[in-house]
């Protein structure tokens, strides 16, 4: 039988925006935070380029907005816009305080520059910015006595109050399997924070790491949260094409800092797609790629800063630099072989401005939500920024509420008087292996209706299979991921067949246009077989 604990706020997922937003409460609260693996499971781990904020006066918080509302496509909402971009600064304050140091030359933060952004203003640590982040915030909530971090954990599903008698519909847990032991336990709680990140891991080629799979969405959809946008997936234009490199991220900053795209013959072609050339936004330079893949039938094609300084390069980049040279590649002396991958989900659970869901006690931040910021499309550094804007002000949100009086309920265990352990688990790796292929195939970069309609058909079939194994057998992590993958992979339909347009990262050559009118894809619980219930939202 599992343990059962009892805390005041349960964040699941210790990224950017689960640890941040701990260390805000931990000063007046006890907090629980649970991840999958180590500080590595995180994509925030990964980050290379860097945070966006303004710090140089010669640039300015207007424009670092405008570039956020431009590279949106018109979905941002611009008051979450206004209010991320005007914190950034402070934010920024808040890390160093907390022990992270950027690089800087003569006190002055070094700024690097990344697509879309009309000014250097992406503070840095080299290129392993995330890790950095991490790695202080880590160490600062190890050293805090009012915070627990639990590893190994897989939360399955939230819980809510109103499923045990008459009690008002309000988050107060999670179940979890403790993957150590293979018990399910009781983590209660008066407030619960989802930080679990994205989703990319429902397409088979992506930068992210194995914990990106979509938990945090579909338990909160299960548990009855809308979601929206969940048709903007961005794909990263470059990740290094090897076989063994599992797709690691070569930064934007290599364009930033005079990084070409090339064909194999070395014909540049970024600027017969987009005037801006290789610092068009992502999904521009993403599709530009594909077709010229497509086009030629290449396997990859190549990113060339050979023409800087090798100390440049090294000083500048020196993990890519040296992961490059573990597959034989010397970035100093020849172009990069590159790839798109599924890099980040901009949708997620619906959130108001305090990063509170539509479930009481339960918020949302950091990748899994969808605050409104990163509209049709995800400005590059906006996302490390918006988990530490959206930390803290969920934080302050709760703390501002910690007094209120919850029911007292006792959460009954897991119940597995009905299930046994499987003896089939290839099941389980080959719908794994078989969704994350369709999604790339007909979910991916450029979409037509019929290869939407091919993709649902075949997640009705995966949704069965796994609904009939979940309901037999004993939980395992690859089963709750598959599961979540699996909701996830439709809520990523669903919200593309809804829209009937192309606009940021949503490319569909039956709809190529853009319509004059903006709205948000929002998915209501409950409404999945009738499409006709998705409830566009107006936002203009
Ligand atoms: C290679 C790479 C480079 C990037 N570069 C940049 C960059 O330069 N700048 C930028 O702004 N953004 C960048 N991003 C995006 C950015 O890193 C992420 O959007 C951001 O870090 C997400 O943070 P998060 O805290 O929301 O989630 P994550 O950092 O992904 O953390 C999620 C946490 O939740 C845990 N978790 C997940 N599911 C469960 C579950 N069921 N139970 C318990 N725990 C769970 C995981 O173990 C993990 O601890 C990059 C992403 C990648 C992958």
């Amino acid at each position: 039988m599992g343990q059962r604990f009892s805390t005041d706020i349960l964040v699941i997922g210790g990224g950017a925006a689960g640890l941040s937003a701990a260390l805000h409460l931990a000063a007046h609260a006890r907090v629980t935070v649970l991840c999958k693996g180590d500080v590595e499971s995180a994509s925030s781990h990964w980050a290379q380029g860097g945070i966006a904020a303004v710090t140089d006066p010669t640039d300015s918080l207007e424009s670092h907005v405008q570039d956020t509302l431009t590279a949106g496509a018109g979905l941002c909402d611009a008051d979450v816009v206004a209010l991320t971009i005007h914190k950034a600064p402070e934010i920024i304050d808040q890390l160093v305080r907390w022990g992270v140091q950027f690089d800087s030359d003569d006190n002055e933060f070094h700024l690097t520059r990344e697509g879309g952004h009309s000014h250097r203003r992406i503070l840095h640590v080299a290129d392993a910015t995330g890790k950095a982040i991490t790695q202080t915030l880590t160490e600062q909530v190890l050293d805090h006595p009012n915070v627990e971090l639990f590893t190994d954990r897989v939360a399955i599903d939230l819980i809510n109050l109103s499923k045990f008698g008459r009690h008002p519909n309000r988050c107060a847990g999670a179940y979890v399997l403790n993957r150590s032991t293979g018990h399910v336990e009781v983590f209660q709680a008066r407030f619960v924070i989802l930080a679990t990140g994205g989703a990319s891991k429902v397409y088979l080629y992506t930068s992210n790491p194995d914990s990106s799979t979509g938990d945090g969405i579909a338990m909160a959809w299960r548990a009855g949260c809308r979601i929206a946008n969940m048709e903007f997936n961005q794909f990263h234009p470059t990740c290094l094409y090897h076989p063994h490199a599992k797709s690691f991220l070569i930064s934007e900053a290599v364009r930033g800092e005079g990084g070409m795209l090339c064909l194999p013959s070395g014909e540049r072609f970024m600027q017969r797609f987009d005037s801006r050339g290789e610092l068009a936004p992502r999904d521009i330079v993403a599709r530009a790629i594909d077709h010229e893949m497509k086009r030629l039938g290449l396997d990859c094609v190549y990113l060339d800063i050979s023409h800087r300084p090798r100390a440049f390069i090294e000083a500048h980049c020196p993990t890519i630099a040296q992961r490059c040279a573990d597959f034989g590649i010397d970035m100093a002396n020849e172009p990069i072989p590159v790839v798109p991958a599924a890099h980040y989900t901009c949708g997620g659970v619906l959130i108001d401005k305090n990063g509170a869901s539509d479930i009481p006690g339960l918020y949302a931040i950091g990748e899994v939500s969808c605050s409104g910021l990163h509209g049709a499309n995800r400005l590059a550094s906006n996302s490390l920024l918006e988990c530490l804007v959206f930390g803290q002000i969920a934080a302050n949100e709760i703390l501002r509420k910690l007094d209120e009086p919850v029911a007292d309920v006792s959460i009954p265990q897991w119940d597995e008087s009905q299930v046994t352990d499987s003896d089939e688990d290839v099941i389980i790796a080959h719908n794994w292996e078989e969704l994350r292929r369709f999604m790339w195939d007909y979910v991916g970069i450029v979409r037509t209706d019929k290869r939407l309609q091919r993709a649902q058909r075949r997640i009705d079939m995966l949704k069965q299979e796994v609904h009939e194994y979940y309901s037999h057998y004993r939980v395992s992590n690859d089963l709750i991921e598959l599961r979540n993958l699996i909701h996830v992979a439709e809520l990523i339909v669903r919200s593309a067949l809804a829209r009937r347009e192309s606009r940021g990262l949503h490319y569909t050559l039956d709809h190529p246009e853009m319509l004059s009118r903006c709205e948000d894809t929002i998915l209501f619980p409950g409404s999945m077989d009738h499409l006709d219930v998705l409830q566009p939202i107006s936002n203009v």
